[in-house]
């Protein structure tokens, strides 16, 4: 992971010290001495993550952060308050600045990067939903979505803490009352499966648990595809066996942590920081699902799109030949459509087509693939499925569709019928296009036949025959 890192600070050897040790780790680095430097940085270059010195001459630290987060166009921009002092009066202030987080000085690399690398996380997340935003109007993505995504609290969030130490335990929970609901277990087995059954926002996970191994339950987070992306903060002891059980930690891909003692407005800053991830990710999945049901299906129907039927129906063929079992394909027609869009007007036809369209829906196994094909045409896949079973099935479409006539909108009533195509698979077809083809040529014979019925394309065998016949 790469970003660009703004490092503020006046006494010019703490900027080169961090910028040395960012840049060891492939981060683009900027730098900056003083307040207003920083901000006309942040103006122009639009840095991913913001290192920032409180004590500085001038304009300070808190003072910055406050500007670049009361600017709409530079508030996403994570922050990170670099004291010097352990001192909680000043974490209560960057917080109240609107500080992602903090360090301390003398800086250590461990939490350097981790505290990086879970902020930029965090902004590709927000970038990348602020990029659709754009695009995805359509999607409902908009200001009450940012809020409701970052309104953190103990009716939307839940929180599971693994510790054995039951008073460390109700005093994390304790801080946490405020933006979550809160769970706690002491370990054990099945703590992975707790996490799969119930969608948790964070898990904080003891290291320095007596019985249970906590990396172990780390491990297995990470490991079961259902709980692979919840985040996890992992609690360790000051020292040098708390260190290493750290650094193991976070090469498994645990997300954040923090050391004994817990301090509560650490853990409240960070907790706040993996559950803003997680919804932002969560998000994008519902976006991208969206965004794929929208590419697949027709917007007048609901059913199936064209592209969709087409890819797909490869794969049909496909799984037919290597199962040896039959596949049949219906083309269905409106009949004299166009005389119901002359006569009633277009939006009463589109009507008609919905009407349709639900009634071809109930109408077919969820195995088949229903899709619009065109216009007024429409097309099922149907895996499994003989010519004589299609027939069968296509017949009680057609009934369906006739009886009863369509009620639309001002007391309308409709009388709709279709006519049906069939055709099955067989040696000689070899694409998806020629069975719709073939499906389409019996169609045609069921309008030219008066319409309102169902045709079967002509037997392979008996076709071959005929060419045998006429070629000898
Ligand atoms: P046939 O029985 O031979 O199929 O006659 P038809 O009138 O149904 O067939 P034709 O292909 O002549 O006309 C199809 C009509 O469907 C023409 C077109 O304007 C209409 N149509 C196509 N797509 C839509 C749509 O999305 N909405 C509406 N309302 N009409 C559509
Ligand atoms: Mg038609
Ligand atoms: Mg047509």
């Amino acid at each position: 992971m790469t970003a660009r890192v703004l490092v503020v600070d006046d006494v010019l050897p703490n900027v080169k010290l961090l910028e040395a040790k960012l840049s060891s780790e492939y981060f683009d680095v900027l730098c900056a001495t003083s307040g207003p430097d920083a901000l006309e940085i942040v103006q122009r270059e639009r840095p991913d993550v913001v290192l920032l010195d409180v004590m500085m001459p001038g304009m300070n630290g808190f003072e910055v952060c406050r500007r670049i987060k009361e600017d709409e166009s530079t508030t996403h921009i994570p922050v990170i308050m670099v004291t010097a002092l352990d001192q909680i009066s000043d974490k209560v202030a960057g917080l109240e600045a609107g500080a992602e987080d903090f360090l301390t000085k003398p800086v250590d690399d461990v939490a350097l990067f981790a505290r990086v690398r879970s902020l930029v996380r965090l902004k590709m997340m927000v970038d990348e939903l602020r990029n659709r935003e754009c695009t995805g109007a359509a999607l409902g993505w908009n200001k009450e979505t940012k809020e409701s995504i970052e309104n953190i609290d103990p009716a939307t969030t839940s929180v599971l803490i693994v510790e054995d130490n039951e008073k460390a335990a109700a005093r994390m929970a304790h801080a946490l009352e405020s933006i979550a609901t809160v769970s706690h277990i002491p370990g054990g087995e099945n703590v992975a499966d707790r996490v799969r059954e119930k969608d948790y926002d964070l898990v904080i996970v003891s290291l320095t648990m007596k019985e249970a191994d906590g990396l172990r339950i780390c491990s297995k987070l990470r490991n079961f595809e259902e709980t692979r992306q919840v985040p996890i903060l992992v609690i360790v002891d000051h020292g040098e066996h708390g260190s290493k059980q750290l650094l193991r930690a976070l090469e498994m891909g645990v997300n954040d942590y923090l050391i004994r003692p817990v301090e509560r407005l650490e853990l409240v800053a960070r907790a706040r920081t993996q559950i803003r991830r997680k919804r932002y990710a969560d998000r994008l999945w519902e976006n991208f699902h969206v965004s794929m049901q929208l590419a697949m299906t027709d917007a007048v129907t609901g059913l199936y799109n064209r592209h969709y039927l087409t890819s797909h129906l490869e794969t049909l063929i496909r799984t037919a030949r290597h199962n040896h079992k039959p596949l049949s394909l219906a083309m269905i027609d409106i009949d004299h459509f166009k005389a119901i869009n002359d006569e009633h007007g277009h939006a009463v036809g589109d009507e008609v087509l919905q009407e349709f369209g639900r009634r071809l829906a109930r109408n077919v196994r969820g195995v088949d693939l229903a899709a619009r094909y065109g216009g007024e045409e429409f097309v099922v896949a149907m895996p499994d499925t003989s010519l004589r079973d299609a027939h069968r099935i296509a017949e009680r479409l057609r009934q369906t569709i006739e009886a009863p006539p369509f009620s639309v909108s001002e007391g309308r009533v409709i009388p709709v019928t279709v006519s049906i195509g069939l055709a099955a698979l067989d040696d000689a077809i070899a694409s998806g296009g020629q069975l719709v083809e073939k499906a389409d040529m019996a169609l045609y014979d069921a309008k030219n036949a008066g319409r309102n019925r169902v045709a079967l394309a002509a037997d392979p065998d008996i076709e071959t025959q005929a060419d045998a016949a006429q070629t000898g």
